[in-house]
């Protein structure tokens, strides 16, 4: 995955010449009227080949990918260029776009996301998008009444056909909430691993997310399976591991953080598997 950004020129080295023979070459065509092979031309001295055949073809003048040297401002040798950047990063090579004027963008590895998935009984799914190191997209999907019902008859005898009724109404969330975090495109999606909840609620708990690993591999979405341990304690925002729980919320005493308690779970879920997995 990659992504392009457009750098700033601070030398423009063989880029002006380039840019300026590339014009005079497009107009003397267009006055010609020939394209391609039957324009008999060889390409102007200092014009790279793959620029020259491009333009007598009548496609997008662009160069590149090209290798850059050195520290921002990176130097494009071929073509004795300097290009600076406001990202960190260094990029993995450059492209010259001349179609109007002259543009130098630098191809960066595209950040990844990774998602962190909380199954809960207040938030039946919470879903949040890391990139960067940082949150950048969350939802939450269904609400206490289902997970209630669906932690009750559970526990009754007589309560299995209303509970596989219940799993296809679930099944069928779980659908669209799988669809829409595919369509963050996340490297993966940590979820807790619940093996060895017990009770009534952990059982349910534990249902509800095998129902949804199972729709995640449905659909080719890979997930992990984290630790659960201080998940839902630890503060998403300094670290400190033992916040308090207090409702829905989740209050930071170090920090002074309060975030709702299913989106901290799923956040902390997507730290660590972004800096793990
Ligand atoms: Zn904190």
């Amino acid at each position: 995955m990659e992504q392009l950004v457009e750098g700033r020129i601070v030398e423009y080295g063989k880029l002006n010449k380039i840019y300026s023979d590339t014009v005079y070459l497009r107009d003397y065509l267009k006055a010609l009227g020939k394209v391609g092979n039957q324009t008999g031309l060889s390409p102007p001295p200092g014009m790279p080949k793959q620029l020259f055949s491009q333009i007598v073809n009548g496609a997008p003048p662009r160069l590149g990918p090209l290798p850059v040297e050195g520290d921002n401002p990176y130097l494009v040798k071929e073509l004795g260029c300097k290009v600076s950047t406001d990202r960190g990063e260094r990029p993995l090579g450059a492209i010259v776009d001349l179609s109007k004027g002259v543009r130098v963008y630098l191809v960066f590895e595209k950040p990844q996301t990774v998602v962190g998935v909380d199954v809960g009984l207040r938030h039946l799914v919470t879903a949040v998008a890391v990139s960067s190191g940082r949150p950048v997209k969350a939802r939450m999907w269904g609400d206490e009444k289902l997970s209630m019902e669906f932690m009750r008859f559970l526990g009754e005898p007589q309560g299995l056909s209303r509970v596989s009724g219940l799993r296809q109404r679930v099944e069928k969330m779980f659908e669209e909430v799988v669809v829409y975090i595919a369509s963050w495109n996340p490297k993966a999606v940590a979820l807790e691993n619940l093996r060895e909840t017990t009770g009534r609620m952990g059982t349910s708990l534990r249902i509800l997310q095998e129902t949804l690993e199972k729709v995640m591999y449905n659909h080719g979405v890979k997930y992990r399976r984290m630790s659960p341990l201080n998940t839902s304690r630890i503060c998403s925002n300094c670290g400190y591991r033992k916040g308090d729980l207090v409702g829905s919320l989740f209050q930071c005493p170090v920090c002074g953080y309060v975030a709702d308690r299913d989106y901290n779970a799923a956040l902390n879920l997507a730290l660590k598997c972004y800096y793990t997995c």
